[in-house]
């Protein structure tokens, strides 16, 4: 039997502990936060999308991240949460949430996995240093040391520090010579110019969306993106921020999503529109198309004058680029909200300094790290929880 610290009482945390319990060891768990779990309850919008039966989507370390879970993915997963006694369903896209819709059954059933296997739970204490001697390792809080043989450290990134994951551990981490990778936040809101957009904040419109930069399309989503004072955020536009470089556009096409395959027919619409309804004011124009408001910024992007005029008096040349715009809304793209916001890091730890089948440090044997701390991203639709519960079973086996 080791005793084995896990510092951080995330989902990689109490993943690795349930495990290393469950395999023999004695396993205490550090959280800086009064409890542990605090992220996991945020997650989904509070319905906790934990992992994706699909392709695996992780833009950075794809590699590091494929290995792990083809050794701990999707159906292993599965087979654990039965096991604990929370059963899933698979929505579109493959994500899968727990049948009770709750985060907080995720999180219960974890805390009571830790609580049925023995393991030790330390809140209020954050680890602030790891030394390694010839009998182990001892982790340094500001008041106690505690010793082991194994450390785990999931203590994630940097995203949303008010959910517990402060960074804190990538010191820790590089004091026992592991690079970081700067990290950034990913998977976040668009600041954006907001002259043509002024007047939407709380609209959503369903839309494709690409960043483009110097005529390149770095990335393109779909889904549905909303409007703020600041810019945009939505699932399909936070998917995004990891692709935006200096300079960059953001390019929403809103045809689809009010029924068009492409501008000509949008065209057409809006002439017949013009023929049927010559003496409306041509406010009215795109009725039933979409909100007034999308309409008017539509209509100023297109640089057509839309106040205090009939639809008859409409041409076709505006008619077209009414419908072009419609096709190519484009905001330049100013930042992206920060750590506050983001839901996730890009960055960290360097994956390539751990064994992916065991989640070992490569330069300091008994050293282990799992989830956000690594550098290691996925896409919205469950891909983080995948990765952060599988490494940190992973890391609690510790090959056996
Ligand atoms: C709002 C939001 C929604 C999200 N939704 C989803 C989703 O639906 N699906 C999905 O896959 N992903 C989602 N994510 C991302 C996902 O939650 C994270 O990738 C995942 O929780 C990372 O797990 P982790 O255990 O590695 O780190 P964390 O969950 O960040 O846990 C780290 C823990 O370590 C503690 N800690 C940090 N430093 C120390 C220290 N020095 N000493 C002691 N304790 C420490 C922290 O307090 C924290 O409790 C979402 C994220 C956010 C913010």
């Amino acid at each position: 039997m080791a005793d084995v610290v896990v510092i951080g009482g995330g989902a990689a945390g109490m993943a690795a502990a349930i495990e290393a319990a469950r395999c023999g060891d004695r396993v205490t768990v550090l959280e800086r936060m009064d409890r542990v779990g605090k992220k996991i309850l945020a997650t989904g919008n509070g319905r906790c999308n934990l992992m994706n039966m699909d392709e695996l989507r992780y833009p950075r370390g794809t590699a590091f991240a494929g290995r792990v879970l083809a050794l701990f993915g999707a159906e292993e997963q599965k087979v654990f949460w039965q096991h604990l006694g929370l059963r899933l369903r698979v929505e579109d896209g493959g994500r899968a949430y727990p049948v009770s819709g709750q985060a907080s059954s995720v999180l219960d059933m974890l805390r009571l996995a830790m609580e049925a296997s023995g393991v030790k739970v330390d809140t209020g204490v954050q680890a602030e240093r790891i030394r390694r001697d010839k009998h182990g390792f001892s982790v340094q809080s500001q008041d106690r040391t505690y010793r082991a043989q194994r450390v785990i450290v999931a203590g994630g990134g940097c995203a949303q520090p008010k959910l517990g994951s402060n960074g804190s551990c990538y010191p820790l981490l590089a004091e026992l010579g592991h690079r970081i990778i700067r990290p950034e936040p990913v998977l976040t809101q668009l600041m954006t110019e907001t002259d043509k957009i002024r007047g939407l904040s709380g609209i959503r419109v369903k839309c494709a969306v690409k960043v483009v930069c110097q005529d390149r399309v770095l990335h393109e989503e779909r889904g549905e993106a909303l409007f703020s004072d600041y810019g945009v955020s939505g699932v399909c536009v936070m998917q995004c921020a990891g692709y935006v470089r200096p300079g960059s556009m953001l390019v929403m096409d809103l045809l689809e999503g009010m029924g068009f395959q492409s501008a000509e027919e949008m065209t057409e619409e809006l002439l017949r529109r013009k023929s049927l309804w010559g003496n409306v004011p041509m406010e009215q124009l795109m009725t039933g198309l979409c909100v007034s408001r999308v309409a008017s910024a539509l209509c100023l992007a297109a640089g057509v004058q839309w106040k205090n005029r009939t639809a008859g008096s409409l041409t076709k040349r505006e008619a077209r680029q009414i419908a072009e715009t419609t096709g190519a809304f484009t905001l330049k793209v100013k930042g992206l909200k920060g750590f506050d916001n983001a839901q996730v890091t890009r960055g960290g730890v360097d994956c390539r300094e751990f064994n992916p089948e065991n989640m070992e440090s490569l330069l300091v044997p008994g050293l282990h790290a799992a989830g956000e701390v690594l550098d290691v991203d996925g896409d919205c639709g469950g891909f983080n929880l995948m990765f952060a519960f599988g490494s940190g079973i992973l890391a609690g086996r510790n090959g056996r």
